[in-house]
């Protein structure tokens, strides 16, 4: 519906007209708090006079702050939607490209031409492409500084009511020019945060509505195994299940078709950048390497079983489809799940799992056939440790200090801790670094030894079966006969 109405000076300003705005709040989950800031905007733009006369102020310009794919895009559309206006929208970045060398003149365009369809929105998507601060280091250009200033001088002549609220995305709020946020011009911002558990399912049977969906899915399940996914993955996930099950020929989609379409997303994402080798889809592993995955993951997933405090397995695979990759997927613990407040003891755990794989290869292919397999498991490990000594007060040696000065710091450094601590100092952190993650291999080793008949038994069945359920995985290893390791043995 669409309509690619004005052509401008080359540039795009698409339109949708009061009449096809149909996305409205109904289309939006997960996110009411941010409905109901909104909420004023949509009073205004329904009757703007009325919404003046009660002494409220207009409002200008709106900055919605979030990831990409958390909806921003969506909820500016539902604003029109709602308050039945029409919606303008152009792209930061086709805004620069359409402003090179014209400038401001066209900007004032842009504002005329909404200000004619008065009450309505203008959306501008990217808007760190155009908002870029103007300070030198700050990126910003002649033409920016141009383009910027007329923004805010047809934004400071909103005082007078024009009825157009500018909406503006972006992802890097720190991008851009202080002189956008100031009273009177962007000054309301809205956050989109990461849906939680609760908002995933809401999110999830938006993207259901539309769709043939056994009756009796589990959404809250489907929630739990996709912690910190976004609304627009969510719908992917939905669209990607419905794929499935219209080529499986399955009347409707049920928890199957949904669980393969994560499996598949959450493979071609460990494929980006994850263990293994990422292999075509046809090519033949040959079998030691393959025998080597498969004991790599069936020491991860039998240290998962071994350890409760760890999360349940979802499912388990080796060379899948002919990849040169396995993995093992755990479904995170209703605790566990936004990863923010975890126990000592899940770190542990954590630790301890992620040091399993590379503790099979060496108890069953012997300590040369360690492979390089396991680096980002390794890597996790690690990671685990440095926050459990810099940040989390987990040392034994230095007791419950923080020595991070600020979390922002250690989280930017990309996981590499940088505090302002003497040398002295850390080098002690680093030993405890370092005897925590021994430790965590040796309980992984310890673990795996005692079991070794299970962990080569459930090996074998992972080559010959290439992918297991997480009820797979526990069957074998009941009638192994392996023990869970005690809860308070940690
Ligand atoms: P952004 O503009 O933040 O990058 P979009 O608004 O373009 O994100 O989101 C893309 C799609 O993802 C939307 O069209 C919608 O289908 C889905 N989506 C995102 N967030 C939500 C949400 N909170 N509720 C329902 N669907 C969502």
């Amino acid at each position: 519906k669409k309509k690619r109405d004005k052509i401008f000076g080359g540039a795009k300003l698409e339109v949708i007209k009061a009449k096809d705005a149909t996305v409205t709040f109904k289309d939006i989950a997960g996110i009411d708090q941010v409905k109901e800031e909104i909420m004023e905007i949509v009073s205004f733009l329904r009757d703007p006079q009325r919404f003046l006369t009660l002494g409220a102020r207009s409002p200008a310009g709106v900055l919605l702050v979030g990831a990409p794919g958390t909806g921003k895009t969506l909820l500016a559309k539902a604003v029109a939607g709602e308050a039945g206006v029409p919606f303008f929208s152009i792209a930061g970045t086709e805004f620069m490209e359409m402003f090179t060398g014209v400038g401001a003149s066209r900007v004032r365009d842009m504002f005329q031409q909404a200000r004619k369809n008065a009450p309505c929105i203008l959306f501008i998507d990217e808007f760190d492409g155009v908002g870029k601060a103007r300070s030198f280091g700050g990126g910003g250009n002649d033409e920016s500084v141009h383009t910027i200033n007329q923004l805010l001088t047809e934004m400071d002549g909103f005082e007078d009511n024009t009825g157009v609220v500018v909406m503006a995305a972006t992802n890097r709020p720190s991008a851009l020019d202080k002189a956008l946020t100031r009273p009177g011009r962007f000054d309301r911002i809205v956050h989109l945060p990461l849906p939680n558990v609760e908002g995933r399912v809401g999110i999830l049977k938006v993207h259901a509505r539309d769709k043939k969906v056994d009756p009796n899915l589990d959404f809250h399940k489907i929630s739990r195994a996709t912690a910190g996914f976004t609304g627009a993955q969510l719908m992917n996930l939905m669209n990607q299940s419905a794929i499935l099950a219209v080529r499986q020929q399955q009347p409707y989609i049920s928890e199957k078709e949904v669980f393969e379409a994560l499996e598949k997303i959450q493979r071609d994402k460990m494929q980006r950048g994850g263990r293994g080798v990422a292999g075509g889809d046809n090519e033949l592993v040959p079998m030691p390497m393959r025998r080597s995955i498969a004991v790599y993951e069936a020491g991860r997933a039998l240290m998962g079983y071994l350890t409760p405090q760890f999360d349940e397995i979802q499912r388990v695979s080796v060379c899948p489809g002919g990849a040169a990759s396995g993995y093992t997927y755990f479904l995170p613990r209703e605790e566990a799940l936004e990863s923010r407040i975890v126990t000592k003891g899940y770190m542990e755990a954590r630790m301890v799992v992620s040091m399993a794989g590379r503790c099979a290869e060496r108890l069953v292919l012997g300590e040369g056939n360690v492979s390089t397999a396991g680096s980002s498991d390794l890597a996790t490990a690690n990671r685990i440790a440095r926050e459990m000594i810099f940040r989390c007060g987990f040392s034994k040696r230095l007791g419950p200090v923080s020595l991070m000065t600020n979390e922002e710091t250690y989280l930017k450094s990309a996981g590499r801790a940088v505090a302002n601590i003497s040398t002295e100092l850390a080098v002690i952190a680093y030993e405890e670094v370092e005897e925590l993650v021994e430790a965590a291999e040796a309980k992984a080793y310890y673990g795996l030894a005692t079991n070794y008949n299970a962990l080569t038994a459930l090996a074998k069945e992972l080559m010959e079966q290439e992918s297991m359920t997480g009820a797979e995985v526990r069957a074998l290893l009941e009638r192994e006969g392996v023990k869970r390791f005690d809860d308070t043995d940690t």
